[in-house]
């Protein structure tokens, strides 16, 4: 069933905790954790508990789960004190644009400058 649970995917087992990871917010719909590859000095990836293979799926089935997904984002950069030198929120979203793990997540990105256009 949509947002169900995949037993092979990486993201919902760090929704449940079967794989760890450096969690630092979390809400009943969603998980912040720590990219283990970190991208810039502040490199946070939000997750939906929910299975959803990108973005795009996520809002269509679940708009409200979508939003916090985008306010938790934006919580992360308060927390981690980057909204005043700005950061960026990027969905890649199909293997073409880099993406590698196919449930929807937003990664938050600090702390260095941020090239425009991306790479
Ligand atoms: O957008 P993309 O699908 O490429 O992003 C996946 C991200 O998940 C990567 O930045 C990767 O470093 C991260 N990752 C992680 N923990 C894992 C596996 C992947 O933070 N155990």
């Amino acid at each position: 069933m949509a947002g169900e649970p995949q037993g092979d995917c990486l993201f919902c087992k760090i929704a449940t905790g079967d794989v760890p990871a450096t969690v630092v917010r979390s809400t009943d719909t969603t998980v912040a954790f720590r990219d283990i590859n970190p991208q810039a000095p502040t490199h946070v990836l939000v997750i939906p508990r929910a299975h959803y293979p990108d973005a795009g799926s996520l809002a269509a089935a679940e708009p409200l789960i979508a939003a916090d997904v985008l306010r938790e984002a934006a919580a992360v950069a308060a927390e981690e004190g980057v909204e005043g030198s700005g950061y960026r929120i990027v969905f890649n979203t199909g293997a073409g644009a880099g993406q590698t793990v196919f449930h929807a997540h937003a990664h938050v990105l600090a702390g260095r400058g941020l090239n425009w256009p991306p790479g």
